[in-house]
């Protein structure tokens, strides 16, 4: 049998600094994944994307108690660093960085990132607070491991869209690259959360993508927003989903408000909803 492949776990940023500096100084390029851990297989698609495009990777580990509302799941999101750790060795990640909450926030931190514009509807509405406590995290995570090129996930759109803007409005040094999402073969997009669901509720989920998939053919040929929105809510309350955030059709960038009539140019379909206590999001491009 061949021995497990291993990473080496950092907790401090003074230890991953420490190694991202001596990576630099011999010359060789760095590729971050920021995650809350509860690895599968989307997450390992961004650390394979991220060494075709840098030397050497590094993903981060932390459950970002800043980005959860107050009646979220904080307390119970799934957390497995063991597991997690062999599946980055696995992906042929470098290094882990598993910081504690004190280590990211020591007290008397007062700072918050907002990022206005794209960060307001859809989840900013549905979840207050949510993104600038992912603004705050992404910045001080680039900040902390400097790397050339980030990798996140189009899972969360919406967030792609707001860390891009931030590291333009700031300046950051690095370059921010989005992957495609991952989706299990019923077409349900993998995320740590799916395994809230009961088998009878992971039966019920990939209505959710069917009602993206049909809602873009739909656009793609011509239909109203208005009526393709319609339909798709319908859909998706019919398959049993029992409150639906939104299903929005947006402008692919800016996330800006299309319709009522048929698109013109890029869009981004985008939907939450709840399958009993669990909250699914999911989109797709037209
Ligand atoms: P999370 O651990 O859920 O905060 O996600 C960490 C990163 O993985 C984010 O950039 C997500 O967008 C990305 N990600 C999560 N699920 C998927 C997926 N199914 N496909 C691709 N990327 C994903």
């Amino acid at each position: 049998m061949s021995p497990k492949a291993e990473i080496e776990i950092v907790r401090s940023v003074a230890d991953l600094r420490a190694r991202v500096r001596a990576w630099k100084s011999a010359g060789l390029t760095v590729g971050m994944v920021p995650t809350m851990g509860a690895l599968h297989e989307g997450h390992l698609s961004l650390v394979r994307l991220a060494k075709t495009r840098a030397d050497r990777v590094l993903a981060s580990v932390f459950v970002n108690p800043t980005q959860f509302g107050p009646n979220e799941d904080f307390d119970a999101y799934p957390r497995d660093e063991g597991r997690d750790a062999e599946l980055l060795a696995g992906a042929g990640c470098d290094l882990m960085f598993a910081p504690t909450v004190a280590e990211m926030y020591p007290p008397g931190a007062s700072t918050t990132v907002t990022v206005a514009g794209v960060s307001e509807p859809l989840d900013g509405q549905a979840r207050p607070g949510h993104f600038a406590g992912v603004a705050t995290v992404v910045s001080k995570l680039l900040n902390q491991g400097q790397p050339d090129v980030a990798v996140f996930g189009e899972k969360d759109y919406q967030q792609l869209q707001v860390i891009k803007r931030l590291v333009a409005d700031l300046d950051l040094p690095v370059e921010v690259l989005g992957a495609p999402t991952a989706r299990a073969e019923d077409g349900l997009a993998l995320s740590s959360r799916n395994a809230y669901l009961s088998d009878a509720e992971r039966a019920q989920a990939p209505a959710l993508g069917r009602a993206l998939k049909a809602a873009a053919a739909a656009l793609k040929g011509g239909a109203r927003v208005d009526a393709v929105e319609a339909e798709a809510l319908a859909a998706i309350q019919a398959a049993g989903f029992s409150s639906i955030d939104y299903f929005e059709v947006r402008g692919a960038s800016d996330l800006s408000r299309l319709g009522p009539g048929p698109i013109v140019g890029e869009a981004r379909i985008l939907t939450a909803a709840r399958l009993g206590k669990t909250r699914l999001i999911d989109n797709m491009g037209v």
